[in-house]
């Protein structure tokens, strides 16, 4: 099974519960349109390579095309088909106006030099161009690209279509980013343990968390845990992790992690693998790095009260039921990480007012708004007596699908 029939799996629950028949289950599984792009790239040493790129619009019922675009060896089509159809979910249960996409290119960036992925991702956007549109498919960055991504996309499609800083959101904040932007996803995450703690039995200030990821969520979610008072007791990247019973510094850690890009060899914590780290002893688990983190052959050994899925699809349907068959409480990704596209529509409001809001105004804003998914979903868990992943997928498959009616298609 891909990734895409993985997430389908949990849409298909939700189609059963919602009685929907097949020409409407059709309409809102598959994706609206899809484009493969080949993007050659003259390399540093001379050499021309030819890189497979995707932008796949899953469903615009709601709202524009939103989603983020992914540099990875595994970013193929499967990968970004699942992704996409996530942001449509998504979007729906924040209840923000947008729909879902998604973009990536198969490659690997961290062998890339800034040079090769700038001429890359130019190209990329040219080729991409004609689905784009403030009012029709919005970009942002997801794994493996940033706010420098962002701004060569911004120019790439500013040279053909006149300046138009709408068109992405991630956006470095001296062209038009918003701040609050990038520490959204993980602030988001924090505002749905904040909202879920008294239902969960948790006390957050004081909470043990570990966190799989230390990229632009993962560190995120690292950072405003440890303002908020939580325990942070591991983080990791892809090299690894580090580990301290007692709660890592967390500012510092982020700090050294920016000056030399490496967690081992950090002062006053032992290193850990990420298979350990899973498995750590600990209240709140996030997994924030890679999809099937958590699965079957791991999932029994998972310790944490709570698994917060602040990346997308961290765990397998397999993994997901162990977890609930041992009282694990799963906080899905479609609610848990919306914080990022929420963040990103504020940043599309103000490009489209050509307006600034503060920091105070914007994570005002998005607490709001995450309490806000995270109470519509609890609603759907106490009425269907479901899990907080089947909730969510009722809420946002729910809304998508009268959406779609009011339009006429169904
Ligand atoms: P990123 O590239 O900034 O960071 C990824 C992190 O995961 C890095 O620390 C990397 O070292 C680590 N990693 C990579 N492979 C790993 C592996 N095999 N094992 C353990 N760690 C590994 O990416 P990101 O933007 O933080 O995205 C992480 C996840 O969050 C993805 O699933 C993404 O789709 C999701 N997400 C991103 C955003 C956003 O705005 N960036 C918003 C919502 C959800």
């Amino acid at each position: 099974m891909n990734a895409f029939d993985e997430v389908n799996l949990s849409f298909d629950r939700a189609a059963d519960r919602l009685d929907l028949d097949d020409g409407t289950r059709d309409l809102l599984k598959k994706p609206w349109r899809e484009l493969t792009v080949s993007v050659p790239v003259r390399m540093d040493d001379g050499s021309i390579k030819v890189f497979n790129g995707y932008r796949i619009q899953h469903n615009a019922a709601r709202g524009p095309y939103k989603g983020g675009t992914r540099y990875h060896p595994r970013a193929d089509v499967d990968e970004v088909r699942a992704l996409a159809s996530l942001m449509t979910w998504k979007a729906a249960v924040a209840n923000i106006p947008f729909g879902g996409g998604k973009g990536g290119i198969q490659c690997d960036p961290t062998t890339m030099s800034e040079p090769e992925l700038n001429r890359m991702t130019r190209r990329y956007t040219v080729n991409i161009h004609h689905l784009l549109g403030v009012n029709r498919d919005i970009p942002a960055p997801d794994m493996g690209t940033n706010s420098q991504t962002m701004a060569w996309m911004m120019d790439a499609y500013g040279s053909i279509e006149g300046y138009t800083p709408g068109i992405v959101t991630g956006k470095p904040i001296e062209l038009g980013g918003s701040v609050g932007r990038d520490s959204a996803p993980g602030q988001g995450v924090v505002y749905v343990m904040d909202e879920a703690a008294g239902d969960l039995g948790l006390t957050v200030s004081g909470a043990r968390v570990a966190v799989q990821g230390f990229g632009q969520v993962g560190s995120w979610v690292a950072r405003a845990a440890h303002t908020r008072g939580c325990k942070v007791i591991a983080v990791s990247d892809v090299e690894g992790g580090i580990y301290n019973p007692a709660g890592l510094d967390v500012p510092r850690v982020a700090e050294r992690y920016r000056q030399c890009s490496r967690l081992a060899g950090f002062p006053d914590a032992e290193t850990l693998t990420n298979a350990e780290l899973l498995e750590l002893d600990c209240d709140v688990l996030v997994p924030a790095a890679i999809e099937g983190a958590i699965h079957k052959d791991n999932a029994d050994r998972v310790k944490a009260a709570v698994v917060v899925e602040a990346a997308n699809h961290p765990v397998t349907p397999e993994g997901d039921s162990v977890l609930n068959d041992r009282g694990v409480q799963v906080m899905p990704d479609i609610l848990v990480n919306a914080g990022g596209v929420v963040g990103s529509y504020f940043e599309w409001t103000q490009n489209l007012y050509q307006r600034r809001w503060d920091e105070r105004e914007v994570n005002a804003e998005l607490r709001k708004i995450m309490a806000g998914a995270y109470r519509a979903v609890r609603e759907v868990v106490r009425r269907e007596q479901v899990t907080f992943r089947e909730a969510a997928f009722l809420l946002g498959v729910g809304r998508v699908h009268r959406a779609a009616k009011l339009r006429g298609f169904v």
